[in-house]
């Protein structure tokens, strides 16, 4: 009998979980029928409802909380799951190296997300192997946990603090929505004499986002700012960081007790080791259908995609590519994969024009934005700002672990 289609996934978060699901239900995976067999390649077995890390600090949420196992739902599906690390993609001989094996595919997806590169500015993140770092991070779980110990003490001492995003970085959305929760429990803490605190940012302008030009988004954000007394700065440089002080590209030092700077994000090592495969920041070129530019048989989707700038800043930034642009682009690489295996066409989605859907929390309030396009030219941009985007972002929560851990994208 001849052997099916062999598609491995490395990565089970929003780009690897939701392309697996995805290619288990077209490719009927598991079952008599089968056209294909799916693999997951993952150095976790949990998905990680990242964006309620804003929360996890503030004790408002636990581990527990915003975590599912993938096994169940993959295994249901027919999915195997690997619990490993990537070490290395093989373009030649089409193989994934990990220390658990090699593993052959015929079609891959990479959805591997960010490397969080701290060491772009001397003292950045939390303090790791030896090397210092003063500011926290609310990138993923071990560091949303470490921030959320800082917090506790830092209440018991309270004094400025200093919330942003540096240059180069990309994840605006989630330093404003940290800054804006911080300010939200320092208000709760009547500490507001006591937490002077100041917003940093690589942006032009307050609410560019990486993007630009998102409707009202700057005279909303600076309105937000002004009326919880936070300080910002854009268009900043920091230089390097020290033990309770920033220091900026000009000279000036910024003290702080507790720190929260979103870094840069690079491509995986696993990528960055795989020559031909990612580009010099270990990104992925890929075409308006996911597909490697080079190699056709592999695919990528969420933060492990290369996408360019719209447009030049004074000083760099990033583009964000949120969870819900991830989980598009992972169904575009799905069904491309499925039209290789089993005939039919390929479909195209440019990163551009994507829909923008994402709800900014505020602690109490929020905004929920929406757009027909993630960057210009879009035909609309909307900001409804008030605290039903709170209450929205909550529903949403529960929506999307109900769902996804019981294998539903
Ligand atoms: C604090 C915060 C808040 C956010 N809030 C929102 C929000 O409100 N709305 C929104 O839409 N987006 C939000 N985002 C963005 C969203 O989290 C990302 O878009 C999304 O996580 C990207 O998914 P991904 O699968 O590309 O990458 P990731 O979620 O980073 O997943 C990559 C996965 O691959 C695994 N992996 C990496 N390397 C290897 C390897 N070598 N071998 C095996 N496995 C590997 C990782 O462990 C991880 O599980 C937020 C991000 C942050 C940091």
């Amino acid at each position: 009998m001849a052997s099916l289609p062999r598609v491995v996934v490395v990565g089970g978060s929003f780009a690897g979980y939701t392309a697996a699901l995805k290619l288990a239900s077209t490719l009927k995976t598991g079952s008599r029928d089968a056209k294909g067999e799916v693999t997951v390649i993952s150095n976790t077995d949990v998905f990680t409802f990242i964006p309620s890390l804003i929360w996890l600090p503030f004790g408002l949420r636990t581990r527990d909380q915003i975590t599912f196992p993938l096994r169940p739902p993959l295994e249901s599906a027919g999915v195997k799951l690997v619990e490993t690390q990537a070490e290395r993609i093989d373009l030649e001989a089409r193989e994934v190296i990990t220390p658990a094996g090699k593993f052959g595919y015929d079609h891959l997806v990479i959805g591997t997300g960010p490397k969080v590169y701290f060491d772009a500015i001397a003292g950045l993140g939390p303090e790791r192997d030896g090397v210092p770092g003063y500011t926290h991070s609310i990138c993923n779980l071990d560091h949303a946990e470490d921030a959320r110990d800082a917090w506790t003490e830092f209440l018991k001492d309270p004094g400025p603090a200093v919330v942003g995003a540096v240059q180069g970085a990309s994840c605006f959305g989630a330093a404003y929505e940290f800054v804006l929760n911080l300010a939200h429990q320092v208000k709760k803490h009547g500490l507001q004499n006591k937490v002077p605190i100041t917003y940093l940012t690589s942006e032009p302008y307050l609410g560019h986002f990486g993007i630009g030009n998102f409707g009202a988004a700057k005279k909303l954000t600076e309105m937000f700012f002004a009326k919880l007394g936070i300080e910002w700065r854009v268009s900043q440089v920091v230089d390097h960081i020290e033990k309770n002080q920033v220091v900026m590209a000009g000279g000036e030092r910024i003290p702080f007790r507790f720190g929260m700077l979103i870094p840069p994000f690079r491509g995986v090592d696993a990528v960055t080791r795989s020559p031909g495969l990612g580009n010099a920041t270990g990104f992925i070129e890929v075409d308006d259908g996911y597909r490697h530019r080079d190699h056709r048989q592999v695919f990528a989707a969420g933060v492990a995609v290369a996408v360019a700038p719209p447009a030049k800043t004074e000083v760099p930034c990033g583009v964000p590519k949120t969870g819900y642009l991830t989980e598009e682009m992972a169904k575009v690489a799905a069904h491309n994969i499925a039209a290789d295996i089993l005939g039919g066409d390929e479909v195209h989605l440019p990163f551009a024009s994507i829909d923008a859907k994402c709800i900014l929390d505020a602690g109490n309030t929020g905004v929920i934005m929406t757009a027909d396009h993630i960057l210009e030219p879009r035909g609309h941009a909307w900001l409804i700002p008030g605290p039903e985007a709170h209450w929205a972002k909550l529903a949403f929560e529960t929506y999307f672990l109900a769902t996804h851990k019981r294998g539903y994208v």
